[in-house]
């Protein structure tokens, strides 16, 4: 048996020969099956390292499909895949979540063949179970790195310039497998390892702030701070002890926090957020439009930013309630003196279209996908060259 096992679930044969081929070719032993007892069937004998399951498959829908995974108390990445918008992939990942399924990504129909190719080479990873002893090694051996993802300006005389990057965790395991941290954040969550994950977030990304700026490249940096660490009433002083002697301002450090998890202990989380922006750090809001905040907390909480879910972003030049969504979280951050970040920018037509909104800036694989912090100087200087010669927002 191989190491890398492919369930396929859809009942459309060309997609299923179509993943299956691009499987293969990448090492995969690959199973098929849409309907129950197939499904069943493959799941067991197969045994698989990755699923890839169509929401829709007539005679059983991907939610009875992530029903059956639960039950069978699933550890492998699940990816969810369909012609359907972004909301119904939205609400059946969340459900996924709950069930305590390790679900890895969404894509929409048709499927793209680099977002394939990335999902199959991120679920790889000689570990298929992400354990804490294995979590703690790789911590130990300096195996966990940031890779940095590029935003820029949409809007004003700065429009196309980056100012500043998403700091995303990866393993960049020996074996040269990449992995995402959908697969070990949740690990690291269930322990203190995220702490730990965090320091060295926020240490990697102030040495490397400062690396830059020697370069003449200024720019901010954003990490995302996991739900749990909004628990921790000393996380300012932690966040100070971090920063001191990194040389990194504070006004150089964004954090990102998700609605739900700001939300579950108002009070406390407002405590440490606002004591973190008195500090001098920025605060972000991060998916927003898919967790459960109301406008009330957006509202007592001291956000500097909020980021626009990259569901609605990817949707919005296909269908129009996710271009309704997008036009009206731009027009909500803009009456509560907020910034606004676009992130899931995948095409031209999209970036033009949030700049006409007036989203203040974005960041998504039609400008860069997140990359090595070395490749960064290299990058910019061609992204400088191309806005350039070809000005973004021209019509
Ligand atoms: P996020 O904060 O929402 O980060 C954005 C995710 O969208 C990243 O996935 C990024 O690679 C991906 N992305 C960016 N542009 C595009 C695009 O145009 N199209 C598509 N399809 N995807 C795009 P990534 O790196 O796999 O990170 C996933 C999540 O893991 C992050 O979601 C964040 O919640 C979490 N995460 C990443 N690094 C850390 C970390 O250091 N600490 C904690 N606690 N969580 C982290
Ligand atoms: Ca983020
Ligand atoms: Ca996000």
């Amino acid at each position: 048996m191989r190491s890398r096992r492919l369930l396929v679930m859809d009942d459309d044969a060309e997609v299923a020969a179509f993943i299956a081929d691009i499987a293969t070719q990448q090492g995969y032993e690959v199973a098929s099956a849409c309907t129950r007892a197939e499904i069943e069937h493959a799941y067991q004998a197969l045994n698989p390292t990755l699923l890839i399951c169509d929401l829709n498959m007539g005679t059983i829908d991907g939610v009875q499909v992530l029903r059956y995974l639960a039950a069978e108390q699933c550890r492998a990445p699940v990816v969810l895949i369909s012609g359907l918008g972004a909301d119904v992939r939205a609400s059946a990942m969340r459900l996924g979540v709950s069930k305590g399924l390790n679900m890895m990504a969404t894509y929409q129909k048709p499927l793209r063949l680099a977002d394939l190719e990335q999902c199959l080479a991120s679920a790889v990873g000689g570990i298929t179970d992400i354990t804490f002893d294995s979590l703690v090694r790789a911590l130990e051996s300096r195996e966990l790195e940031l890779h940095y993802q590029p935003q820029i300006h949409l809007c004003g005389d700065q429009a196309g310039t980056v100012y500043g990057v998403e700091g995303l965790m990866r393993w960049c395991q020996p074996v040269g497998a990449v992995i995402v941290p959908a697969r070990f954040i949740p690990v690291a969550e269930e322990s203190d390892l995220i702490d730990a994950i965090t320091d060295l977030a926020i240490s990697q990304a102030a040495s490397q702030l400062s690396a830059w700026r020697d370069r003449g490249l200024d720019l901010s940096v954003a990490i995302n701070l996991s739900p749990r660490l909004l628990k921790q009433r000393a996380l300012p002083e932690r966040m100070e002890t971090l920063l001191a002697g990194t040389g990194l301002q504070h006004q150089h450090l964004v954090l990102e926090v998700t609605e739900s998890g700001a939300m579950t202990n108002i009070v406390l989380a407002t405590e440490i957020l606002t004591r973190l922006r008195i500090h001098g750090i920025h605060i972000s809001l991060d998916d927003f439009g898919t967790g459960f905040s109301s406008m009330v907390q957006l509202y007592r909480m001291p956000f500097s930013q909020i980021k626009i879910d990259r569901s609605f972003v990817a949707d919005m030049t296909r269908n129009h309630e996710a271009e309704v969504i997008v036009r009206s979280i731009v027009g909500l951050a803009s009456n509560l003196g907020l910034r606004c970040c676009a992130e899931g920018i995948e095409d031209l037509e999209t970036l033009r279209r949030l700049a006409q909104l007036g989203c203040d800036s974005g960041q998504g694989y039609y400008i860069a996908r997140p990359m090595p912090a070395e490749d960064l100087p290299a990058w910019i200087e061609d992204w400088n060259r191309r806005i350039r010669e070809t000005p973004l927002l021209q019509a």
